[in-house]
């Protein structure tokens, strides 16, 4: 007989993942090397290790290795708000009046809000260890530098955070979080760094970009002794780290027997979807299981299901390594009345080659439609969610109530990433009837794809 299945699945403290999951080892093509913008040539750990810490140098480069040890002292600070819940959604599943079954797995359970701390706490460690100073980094929204202020304050670093100026101003309460743990936060562009000064001349008044706002922070660690730069999303590493959200909910479904059928997150740069999908997609290489994976990203800037695959910059200043993506041109800024996050132009390079070899399906949603998922979701399970995640919800409604048509019991598992309390004025927006639904142009999306490098790669 099926097990009764309980509101929440935690697992014990005893259960957090003692290693990370690198599902680069279980693929048989391997996602393409970053490229050294001036040669071309596949970046050396040598090269790498000017802008990041030794040891992520060498996460990012190993596509071998199937398990890492999760360090101690990580393991640790997991421990103040991991295992993080499995939750079967029973009210949505009464709401919709669906035969589906739907989990979730919610990562907002923190002071940061998100995911984020999994891989922050990370990389500041490494940081520490290396004997670093400090460490810089761009944030878009605010919950990356909010988690890395975070892990920095715990090991004792300094944190230096380019925060795009329109969420500088439209966040202050975000800003604040960071300076309660101690760490410095720039809008950007700025006036203190070179790429920030010839931004703020090529484009006066400009609101500021993650491309922008990732070069002034590379700029800054590289001019500064004992200082490195640490990214939130879209690199291996953050994959790697990430994996505890997968590992986690397959061990709390795989308790009571359940195997999702489909699996959906959110995708920005990729990292919680990278993350949650790491250990099922491991199963799905090997052949020992098969699953239906989707990606869901904001209509307004759809870069697996409308960009191209190739080599592009991962900043506006082109002073980082070339990465091979699914991308819209690193040129590409969103409509500024899109307020759901996931703006990033391009797609972790792991998940770019999964989506090429057709390991996962991408879908596009609007962002009224998101909200409206929002709003369900929030009025019956209780959680206020970030937008990015909403993204997710909407497309698990979706999937759920396809099945209310054909009868089918499908499992639906996806990724809660976060709580949206700092989106508030998104929120508004859709209440009062104010939020559109941009969606660029075919011209608008030449306009940035046909500035791509020329690599032939
Ligand atoms: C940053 C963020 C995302 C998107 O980033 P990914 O790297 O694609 O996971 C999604 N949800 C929340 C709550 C976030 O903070």
């Amino acid at each position: 007989m099926e097990k009764k299945i309980p509101y929440k699945i935690y697992l014990e403290e005893s259960e957090i993942p003692k290693q990370w999951y690198n599902v680069r080892a279980d693929m048989k093509n391997k996602p393409a090397p970053l490229l050294n913008p001036g040669t071309l040539e596949p970046m050396k750990a040598e090269e790498l290790g000017g802008v990041f810490c030794e040891e992520l140098v060498k996460q990012e480069l190993d596509n071998d290795t199937a398990y890492i040890d999760i360090p101690e002292e990580i393991h640790d600070f997991y421990k103040m708000y991991r295992p993080s819940p499995t939750i079967r959604a029973y009210y949505l599943e009464k709401l919709l009046d669906t035969p589906a079954k739907i989990y979730y797995k919610f990562e907002g359970n923190n002071t940061s809000g998100s995911h984020k701390l999994n891989s922050a706490i990370a990389q500041a460690y490494y940081a520490k260890k290396q004997g670093l100073k400090g460490v810089t980094t761009e944030t878009g929204a605010g919950q990356w530098g909010t988690a890395l202020s975070m892990a920095c304050s715990y090991f004792g670093l300094d944190c230096k955070v380019y925060m795009v100026k329109c969420s500088y101003e439209q966040k202050p309460f975000r800003r604040e979080v960071m300076r309660t743990y101690g760490a410095s936060v720039t809008p950007s562009p700025s006036m203190d760094t070179n790429i920030g000064r010839k931004i703020n001349a090529d484009h006066p008044g400009t609101t500021g970009s993650l491309g922008c706002a990732i070069s002034e922070a590379v700029e800054v660690a590289t001019s500064n002794d004992g200082y490195r730069y640490v990214l939130g999303s879209v690199l291996n590493q953050v994959l790697l780290h990430q994996s505890v959200i997968g590992l986690e909910a397959k061990a709390a479904l795989d308790k009571y027997g359940v195997k999702p059928d489909i699996i959906i997150g959110c995708a920005g740069g990729g990292s919680n979807l990278g993350g949650l999908i790491s250990p099922f997609m491991g199963e799905k290489l090997r052949g020992e299981a098969d699953y239906r994976i989707i990606a869901v990203e904001p209509a307004s800037c759809p870069s697996l299901t409308r960009g191209k695959y190739a080599y592009d910059f991962c900043d506006t200043g082109m002073v980082c390594p070339l990465a091979k993506m699914y991308t819209l041109g690193s040129n590409f800024i969103p409509s500024p009345n899109h307020a759901g996050g996931l703006r990033y132009h391009g797609m972790s390079s792991i998940l770019s080659q999964l989506y090429d070899d057709g390991y996962m399906e991408a879908t596009s949603v609007k962002q009224t439609e998101v909200f409206e998922a929002a709003e369900m979701f929030a009025r019956v399970e209780g959680i206020l969610p970030a937008p990015e995640s909403s993204h997710a919800i909407r497309v698990a409604i979706d999937e759920a109530l396809k099945c209310k048509e054909t009868g089918e019991e499908k499992t639906i598992l996806f990724g809660l990433t976060g709580t949206g309390y700092f989106d508030m004025v998104a929120y508004e927006k859709f209440h009062n009837g104010e939020m559109g639904d941009y969606i660029p142009t075919d011209d608008d999306l030449k306009a940035s794809l046909d500035t791509l490098p020329k690599v032939d790669k």
